[in-house]
């Protein structure tokens, strides 16, 4: 369990980085899967960068924490295979601290982005900038 978490994990935390570092640099164009898509931000191009930008430092964070959650289970998975003396609700205990860690971590952070970006979209769009 704890390696097929680290293998979950790595992966999601490499695309949560990729998406900042794209969002960042308004290279992550509106789109049906990831990004702070509101009706706001989808009916938006000036909403949709203005949204990515903000969102782009929270989603790093989320993005950190989901790899060095996933790069530590596998560690663990490696030490306990190693290891057969290590008793079973340990490998558990570390393995459900990883995991609900990890994941609570990247999803908060998540939602962080998504609170600013669409604070930002708001603010950008306006009747002032020729927005509808
Ligand atoms: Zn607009």
């Amino acid at each position: 369990m704890l390696l097929i978490t680290g293998i979950v994990l790595v992966p999601a935390g490499l695309v949560m980085l990729w998406v900042a570092w794209a969002s960042r640099r308004d290279r992550l164009r509106p789109n049906s899967a990831v990004g702070v898509r509101t009706r706001l931000t989808m009916e938006c191009d000036l909403a949709w960068f203005a949204a990515q930008r903000a969102a782009a430092s929270a989603t790093a964070i989320g993005g950190v924490g989901a790899l060095l959650g996933g790069i530590g289970a596998i560690v663990m998975a490696v030490v306990e295979s190693n290891r057969p003396g290590f008793s079973f609700p340990f490998a558990m205990a570390t393995w459900t601290l990883l995991a609900l860690g990890a994941a609570g971590w990247s999803l908060a952070w998540t939602l962080t982005g998504v609170g600013r970006g669409s604070r930002a979209a708001e603010a950008v769009c306006t009747e002032q900038s020729g927005c509808s």
